[in-house]
């Protein structure tokens, strides 16, 4: 079998030209259609592979996986598998999509059974989410946080460049692309000589970020260093972090965020695999002060991923208001998985982590609301005449990402929500 994906490789499948989703890339979810129950599915192009279907035919009869892998609701049952079991199973259905490959092809009926069109799927939320974390760890992002709501001079705390600082924050509430977001409800106090007032927010916001997704750990105790963090990582996705700001800024003293985060994170249907981004990685920053040993890492960690952020008003068309990239981060994946175990606490399949908001040098390439209208001084203007300096009942966001180098462009797709009036 492969042991790599050639850049070369050609899908019996047609892919047009500017997928997100060539043999290069295959994503995998969890998606339905027609009366079939949900099942573990693969993109290729504007299809859907149906794993189910793959297996149940014979196709993946000399790996380890099982039936109810893939009929299943979440992919946490085949990510048990771990990181070599996963690779082989990707690297199997490459073979099956390879035009070179004459297995499936010839097969018409079995192709058949098994290419699913998107537009007659609908996509479920991909993983069952045991603990989700948030990590803070673009430095462009929190040196703007701090210019706004400190000192300029000091806009970094002091921790910042020592630690990936993050808080964990709430999984029953991420939610996939698609699914409305209500505008949230609780205390803020917009005047300081005033009491607190209850309502609706007012400073509703999101954060563009990227998040990954792991594989079981090491056992409670146990560290995983910044070398065996990929071993760890399954893939990535597209992560809107809502924010509310009226309340995030009378809660988060002296605990951090709380209410202000939870109410909801949307994510994209598709986990993109480390495995398939792996070719779009380049070098990080450097980093000085010199972070402490068991933060050190070797190699290329960061990854080139373009971002950008779409907003559309109700009945309106859309305005790119951000446009951003992943290789922005200060600290890179193993660097946070490192730190987040490096006392000891275990992590599970399924768990989630996030960037945190994804923010770049320049002006259009912050990654909120908060940042973009710099705290509301600085009102974006729209194509139709409006202008938002935070998010309005109505507003529709939609994040996209892409990696590109040469011919091959590996995607993430998108992740779309609608705010919806509060309750
Ligand atoms: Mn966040």
């Amino acid at each position: 079998m492969s042991t790599t994906i050639s850049n070369s490789a050609q899908s019996w499948v047609s892919v047009d030209k500017g997928s997100d989703f060539p043999i290069q890339n295959l994503p995998f979810g969890i998606f339905k259609y027609g009366e079939k129950p949900p099942r573990v599915g693969v993109a290729i192009g504007d299809k859907i592979v149906d794993l189910l279907q793959l297996y149940s035919l014979g196709y993946l009869n000399n790996l380890s996986f099982s039936k109810t892998d893939f009929a299943n609701m979440y992919l946490n049952d085949m990510m048990s598998h771990g990181k070599e079991a996963c690779r082989g199973l990707r690297l199997r259905i490459y073979e099956l999509l390879n035009k070179d490959n004459n297995e499936l092809q010839s097969n018409a009926n079995h192709v058949n059974n098994i290419l699913v069109n998107q537009s007659d799927a609908t996509m479920l939320l991909p993983v069952q989410v045991g603990d989700y974390t948030d990590f803070y760890s673009s430095r462009e992002h929190a040196t703007n946080v701090g210019t706004m709501f400190r000192d300029p001079d000091n806009a970094l705390l002091p921790n910042w460049l020592h630690i990936p600082v993050g808080y964990h924050g709430r999984a029953s509430s991420i939610i996939l692309s698609g699914e409305p977001v209500r505008r949230p409800k609780g205390q803020q106090k917009p005047n300081e000589d005033e009491p607190p007032v209850f309502g609706p927010c007012k400073l509703l916001d999101f954060e563009l970020e990227m998040a990954f997704v792991t594989f079981n750990g090491k056992p409670l105790g146990e560290s995983i260093s910044t070398k065996e963090a990929d071993d760890y990582i399954f893939g990535m996705c597209l992560f809107n972090d809502w924010s509310a700001r009226d309340i995030q800024k009378w809660e988060y003293v002296p605990l951090g965020p709380f209410l202000a985060k939870n109410f909801a994170s949307s994510i994209s249907p598709w986990i993109v695999t480390l495995d398939a981004l792996d070719q779009f990685r380049i070098p990080g920053p450097t980093q000085e002060p010199k972070v402490l040993p068991y933060l050190e890492y070797e190699g290329n960690k960061h990854i080139d991923i373009k971002l950008e952020v779409g907003l559309t008003p109700e009945g309106g068309e859309e305005n790119i208001i951000s446009k951003s990239n992943y290789k922005h981060m200060y600290w890179n994946m193993n660097q946070q998985l490192a730190h987040h175990t490096v006392n000891g606490c275990n992590i599970k399949c399924g768990d989630m982590m996030a960037s945190g908001t994804i923010s770049g040098p320049n002006p259009e390439n912050y990654g909120s609301m908060l940042e973009l209208s710099w705290k509301g001084t600085k009102p974006l203007k729209l194509k139709d005449g409006s202008e938002r300096k935070f998010l309005q009942d109505g507003d529709t966001v939609v994040m996209r990402g892409y990696c590109q180098k040469d011919d091959i462009r590996v995607g993430f797709g998108q992740v779309s929500t609608k705010i919806l009036p509060a309750n």
